[in-house]
């Protein structure tokens, strides 16, 4: 099973990679970067705020290696239980640490928060990572580029008073909760049958982790919008494209790099 510290990372990376990059067989690729319509940063942010949590399913579920063996019926009450995990764990971490800032949450848990400013992984994009078993790292690269595009008004007004410091320290505050809280914690628990035929195997999902992670951060912060909008945002700071490629998935009006990329074709509902 894949550890906890790529989780956040790889909820966006492997598309987004190519148009930060240049990866040159994306360059050849029927949809490359010059054909994605770059939209302005407010009205994208205002866009994904508006998003229910149900409406991420797509995106959520697009990036889970198992999705092809589930179906929408199974897909909705994950969300539902991974937002009721992620909600229940931030009211007992508020509750249990007297604070909602997940700052001294992990001084609680006997986590270390690092700033630093690159990541460890040259490969890939990474805003903030959970170190098993102790360790928070948050990239002051991404943050900074965050900083410069919330002297926009309109930008700051979108997000509202969160900052995106905190909502990436949330998310792997909870993966640190789940460490701690093992099989107590449901996004680690359960397992789902993804058998067919007669064959059967029940398995831990990954994309669980993240969205309880996600519905973690969003309770504890109290946001109204999902913190998956970090993903859209943060990934516009370095590439207003690559930004724009992930708006455009989100709100369902493309597939982002064609047939090509099987199961990280858009949504198509
Ligand atoms: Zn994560």
């Amino acid at each position: 099973m894949e550890g906890p510290k790529k989780r956040w990372s790889d909820a966006i990376i492997r598309p987004v990679k190519r148009t930060l990059f240049g990866d040159e067989t994306y360059a050849g690729a029927a949809k490359g970067p010059e054909c994605v319509d770059v939209v302005p940063l407010a009205q994208a942010l205002r866009d994904v705020c508006s998003l229910r949590w149900e409406d991420w399913t797509d995106y959520a579920f697009a990036r889970e290696p198992l999705n092809g063996r589930l179906n929408d019926e199974l897909r909705a009450e994950l969300m539902e239980g991974a937002r009721a995990c992620g909600d229940t764990w931030a009211r007992f971490c508020e509750e249990r640490f007297g604070s909602a800032d997940p700052h001294d949450i992990a001084r609680g848990l006997g986590v270390s928060i690092f700033l630093d400013e690159k990541p460890h992984s040259q490969d890939r994009v990474v805003f903030a990572e959970f170190v098993e078993p102790d360790r928070i790292y948050v990239y002051a690269d991404a943050l900074d580029k965050a900083q410069t595009l919330l002297d926009d008004p309109e930008v700051r007004e979108a997000l509202g008073p969160v900052s995106p410091q905190s909502i990436l320290l949330a998310h792997e505050v909870f993966h640190a909760v789940e460490l701690v809280g093992k099989e107590r914690v449901w996004s680690r628990s359960h397992k789902v049958d993804v058998g067919f035929g007669l064959l059967h195997s029940r398995v831990h999902l990954a994309v669980l982790d993240e969205l309880a992670a996600m519905g973690f951060a969003q309770a504890l912060l109290g946001l109204t919008y999902s913190p998956y909008v970090m993903d859209v945002f943060l990934t516009y700071c370095y590439s207003p494209v690559a930004g724009s490629s992930l708006y455009h998935e989100v709100m369902g009006e493309q597939p982002l790099f064609g047939a090509d990329e099987g199961k990280m074709e858009g949504p198509t509902g």
